[in-house]
């Protein structure tokens, strides 16, 4: 497929496995399609098997039934974008103007793609980590940008600094960085966010830090970037009602930031999507309101589930990186034998019931072949399915793979 039209390099830069140039299925949606015709448990697409509190899914439908059914206003409903800044100021010490300086998004998607498009030109360097998340790599072909790619390795998965001080450059336009990070399930800790900053400052860079998992983080409590001293006046910060509360359907997320380029999101989602969820935006304005416990009880809640399926990962004889945090796990399938994790992958579902994602799909070239064997899991799954789940992982070896 040569890509002459955007579509196409969006659909390399998110290095689509299995694309017949037709339809540009995403992995997720592959796996997910393929689990669903196995009937096999899906540990490959990340989205929890239980909805999220029930006052939400209840105010949602009562919105419906109300009279919350035509266009919020682009930016947000006021109560939102008020809830967002008071988290913000709660959980970060940061407070940015309701008004100006928080935009709400459809997912952390639209947030992230804006954000891209308003501020890349044709030819810009955008530095992302790598693995990366599979919009980034479309999303920047779209723009029509460059991907620099800054490499992270197990078993910790933090990058070299020296590959930061290599790749980030005065051609850097902007760093996209997501922490925690989806897919190894690493945290940056401030050391590696102060290096950046510094680096971002340097080179004059944006940031745009994607945070979906912000309250999934196992033992320190999240960082945001914009909270690094010179940090706010050139980060966008991104998060998603979807992680946070267990609505991942309902696509809210936000972006915060200077008012400067907050306007820039905000111009550019107008033309993406206008505005959001009118009955959602008012259900999770409620949500963020929760106390400081809910947020606590639902880290520690998935941390125990990390471990259970780490814990069985391991059992079932693979090697396991342990995630500090999201709702991913990634293990090594080479000491069962096998050496290309994406053909296990599309395998795993027929022969034992069990689905999960390749990490190479989320790599260019290079970062494919050192991580060809790895394979991610989601364990945002109830216990006995995760239980379940390893039971059957743990047969791989002797499973007859068609
Ligand atoms: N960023 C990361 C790192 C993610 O894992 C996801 C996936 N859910 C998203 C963004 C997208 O979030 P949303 O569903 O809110 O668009
Ligand atoms: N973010 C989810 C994941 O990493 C998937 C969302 C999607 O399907 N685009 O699994």
């Amino acid at each position: 497929m040569s890509p002459s039209f955007p579509w196409q390099r969006t659909a390399q830069g998110a290095n689509l496995l299995g694309s017949d140039g037709h339809l540009a299925a995403t992995i997720f949606e592959e796996i997910t399609v393929l689990a669903a015709r196995h009937g096999a448990i899906n540990l490959g697409q990340g989205f929890p098997d239980t909805d999220g509190p029930e006052f939400m899914a209840r105010a949602a439908a009562e919105n419906i039934m109300g009279d919350h059914n035509q266009y919020a206003p682009g930016a947000g409903i006021a109560e939102l974008r008020m809830a967002i800044a008071a988290h913000q100021e709660r959980f970060y010490g940061l407070s940015p103007a309701p008004d100006t300086e928080v935009v709400v998004s459809t997912g952390a998607t639209e947030a992230i793609a804006a954000s891209v498009l308003a501020l890349v030109n044709p030819g810009d360097e955008v530095v992302t980590f790598e693995p990366f998340y599979d919009s980034y790599g479309a999303t920047i072909a779209l723009a029509g940008g460059i991907h620099r790619t800054v490499p992270l390795r197990a078993p910790d998965f933090q990058p070299d600094p020296a590959d930061l001080e290599r790749i980030v450059t005065d051609n850097t336009r902007m760093i996209l960085l997501n922490n925690p990070h989806n897919p190894t399930g690493t945290v940056f800790g401030r050391d590696v966010l102060e290096h950046l900053v510094e680096l971002a400052i340097r080179h004059d860079a944006i940031i745009v830090s994607d945070e979906v998992y912000e309250h999934l983080t196992f033992g320190s409590p999240h960082i945001p970037v914009a909270s690094i001293d010179g940090a706010w006046d050139r980060t966008i910060s991104i998060s998603s009602a979807g992680k946070t509360f267990s609505f991942t359907g309902w696509k809210v997320g936000w972006a915060t930031g200077p008012a400067e380029l907050i306007a820039a999101v905000r111009t550019v989602k107008q033309f993406l999507t206008y505005s959001s969820g009118p009955a959602y935006q008012p259900a999770v304005a409620r949500a963020l309101e929760l106390p400081d416990s809910y947020f606590a009880d639902f880290a520690a809640d998935l941390g125990d589930r990390g471990r259970q399926l780490a814990d069985g990962l391991e059992a079932a004889g693979m090697t396991v990186y342990r995630p500090r945090g999201t709702y991913f796990v990634v293990a090594d399938v080479a000491p069962l034998g096998f050496d290309d994790a994406a053909d296990l992958a599309r395998r795993m579902p027929e022969a034992i019931g069990v689905a999960g994602i390749p990490l190479s799909v989320f790599c260019h070239e290079e970062g494919a072949q050192a991580t060809r064997t790895l394979m991610r899991f989601a364990f945002c799954k109830q216990r006995d399915i995760l239980t379940e789940a390893t039971r059957r992982l743990a047969g791989l070896p002797q499973a007859q793979l068609t």
